[in-house]
């Protein structure tokens, strides 16, 4: 929405504070979790903030949601061996902190995982 400020993701985007960025594409942009829980945590982001959570993705834009998977998917396989956790955290009592929907992709050994 652009009447309210830009998340913290947005501002990765726009390349006003620093990520380590492993993909990126006019829709997507995926990059390091500052805080890894796994070997291997990436964040893959849908560029607009139109969405908060999953099911509002989902709900919205499907084919985005399908894109976000498939993004993960591939990461996995390039940065991992290919099995990974993906986990969307969708309200605050779930332990979402950004209002921007976003999945977490783990893997690489997960047994130490908060997020398990
Ligand atoms: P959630 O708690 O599901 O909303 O996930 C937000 C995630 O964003 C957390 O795992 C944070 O560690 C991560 N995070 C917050 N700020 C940054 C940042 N500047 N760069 C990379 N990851 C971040």
């Amino acid at each position: 929405m652009s009447d309210t400020a830009p998340s913290i993701f947005s501002r990765i985007v726009a390349r006003e504070i620093p990520a380590d960025i492993v993909f990126e594409n006019d829709r997507i942009i995926a990059f390091r979790d500052i805080a890894p829980q796994a070997p291997l945590h990436l964040l893959v982001v849908p560029k607009t903030q139109e969405f908060a959570n999953v099911t509002e993705l989902a709900a919205g834009n499907p084919e985005l949601m399908t894109e976000v998977v498939a993004v993960a998917g591939h990461l996995a396989a390039e940065h991992a061996n290919g099995e990974y956790r993906l986990v969307f955290n969708s309200g605050v009592t779930a332990g979402q902190t950004v209002f921007h929907v976003h999945a977490h992709v783990l893997a690489g050994g997960l047994a130490e995982s908060s997020l398990a």
